[in-house]
């Protein structure tokens, strides 16, 4: 590992300075996905500012009943904390669908959201990728690229977004709260996390020395009817090849409220616009729930070998939507 210089500041606006926005420095949080990167030398950073003890740590009500969750609370304490469970089912699962308990227990809310993809060739330094080196070109393009992005990819990098708890968070209309020189700001969670473009190397649209200090979920999701489920190659301890989270209420044997958003198909969480626009007043009946699905993915590109993700999707956010709606058996 490349030596660098480790400093433990005493408050968010000393790790502000230590930091600098400079390139060569990077926060340190829980450490489960950055001190990996560094011992595999895919990242390098000069200065490394701990800011973990730092970072705010609650769960708390917002004035206008929302909840705002600290970017420090601990994956394992938000998803036991009484803000998830029965009162948003999606949140609890998404996030126990994540990593192991060990890592869960470690990782911060805010440090998995800025987790970075597992694409095997941004993780192997001898292979090209313009996530890690810009203008170095995708070996996932004509690699192997089974676990690969099939929506929203570009000719410069096809990988996705690892995190489960961000898919919850999309279908949620989570915001992120983002703390600068310039003082605070909430995005959307959807306009925090970025597709690709000609521009992979970035992930997110923080700017320089700005960190994620809570995300914020408005009041009107809790004690509503959510879930997220998740397919992988093993029932534990492994990132989704697709994954669905939903939000859905009925009235009179109409929908009257959806949100979808898929894991695991691109560079962000995938929020499903067409087929929310479509569901809206229908029948929650199977044959209706697939054909506003497959008029979503018909935006989908398959690269070589995963085209299964398509139909895999699919399948997925239908149980997931039927089952909130009571057409599907649990
Ligand atoms: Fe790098 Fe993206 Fe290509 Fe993977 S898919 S090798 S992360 S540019």
């Amino acid at each position: 590992m490349k030596p660098f210089h480790y400093v433990r500041p005493a408050g968010l606006a000393e790790a502000a300075g230590a930091h600098g926005g400079r390139p060569g420095s990077a926060y340190l949080a829980g450490g489960t996905n950055l001190v990996d990167l560094m011992k595999l030398g895919v990242e390098r950073p000069d200065t490394v500012v701990d800011i973990a003890r730092l970072l705010p740590a609650d769960v708390e009500a917002t004035a206008d009943g929302g909840v705002r969750v600290g970017a420090g609370v601990r994956n394992a304490d938000l998803a036991t904390h009484p803000v998830a469970g029965a009162r948003c089912p999606a949140l609890a699962q998404a996030l126990l669908a994540g990593a192991s308990a060990q890592l869960r227990n470690a990782a911060t809310t805010g440090g998995n959201l800025l987790q970075r993809t597992r694409c095997g060739y941004f993780q192997d330094v001898s292979k090209a990728c313009n996530k890690r080196e810009p203008g170095s070109g995708c070996a996932a393009l004509d690699g192997v690229n089974r676990e690969h992005a099939v929506l929203g990819h570009s000719p410069l990098c096809v990988a996705t977004h690892p995190s489960d708890l961000a898919v919850a968070l999309s279908a949620l209309d989570a915001e992120v709260e983002v703390t600068g020189a310039d003082g605070v700001r909430r995005v959307p969670l959807d306009g925090f996390l970025r597709l690709p473009g000609e521009h992979p190397e970035r992930d997110t649209t923080l700017g320089h020395g700005e960190l994620v200090t809570a995300v914020v979920l408005p009041p009107g999701v809790f004690g509503v009817p959510s879930a997220y489920r998740k397919a992988r190659d093993r029932a534990s301890y492994a990132f989704a090849l697709a994954s669905a989270a939903a939000v859905l209420e009925t009235r009179d044997g109409r929908i009257s409220r959806v949100a979808l958003a898929f894991g695991g198909l691109a560079h962000r969480p995938w929020r499903a616009r067409v087929a929310e626009e479509r569901l809206l007043g229908e029948r929650p009946a199977e044959d209706v729930l697939r054909t506003a699905v497959d008029a979503e993915l018909q935006a989908a590109r398959p690269l070589r070998d995963n085209a299964f993700k398509v139909r895999l999707a699919r399948n997925l956010a239908v149980d997931v939507l039927g089952r909130l709606a009571g057409s599907l058996p649990d």
